[in-house]
């Protein structure tokens, strides 16, 4: 997670900024969200967390599937619409993976 970005960011819980607490994002109010490995942030609270089904092993299995280029078209694209957007500007990728799709928007976004 790119510190930089955090001000555009609010706790999903009381709706205060985030800031990096230690080794965690959180709010002033406490509320403390987890950094992976790969660099995204997960901002759902704890007890959702568990409803979910991705495990370390299904993430890293996800980015092998799409490093070996199976939605290249669809990350081009994405990337072709983000270059061709107005800058500056903010790109958030919600829910949609490992954070691949941003990956390519942001290089393409860099030129
Ligand atoms: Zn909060």
């Amino acid at each position: 997670m790119r510190d930089d970005l955090l001000p555009v960011l609010a706790c999903p819980v009381c709706a205060e900024s985030l800031a990096r607490v230690d080794e965690q994002i959180g709010c002033a109010n406490g509320h403390r969200f987890d950094e992976a490995k790969q660099g995204h942030l997960t901002l759902l609270p704890a007890k959702r967390r568990a409803l979910t089904a991705d495990t370390p092993e299904m993430v890293d299995a996800r980015l092998r599937f799409l490093g070996r280029g199976h939605y290249a078209p669809v990350e081009r694209a994405i990337a072709a619409i983000v270059a061709a957007a107005p800058a500056p500007g903010i790109v958030l990728d919600v829910g949609s993976g490992p954070g691949t799709y941003l990956a390519h928007a942001l290089r393409a976004a860099d030129g």
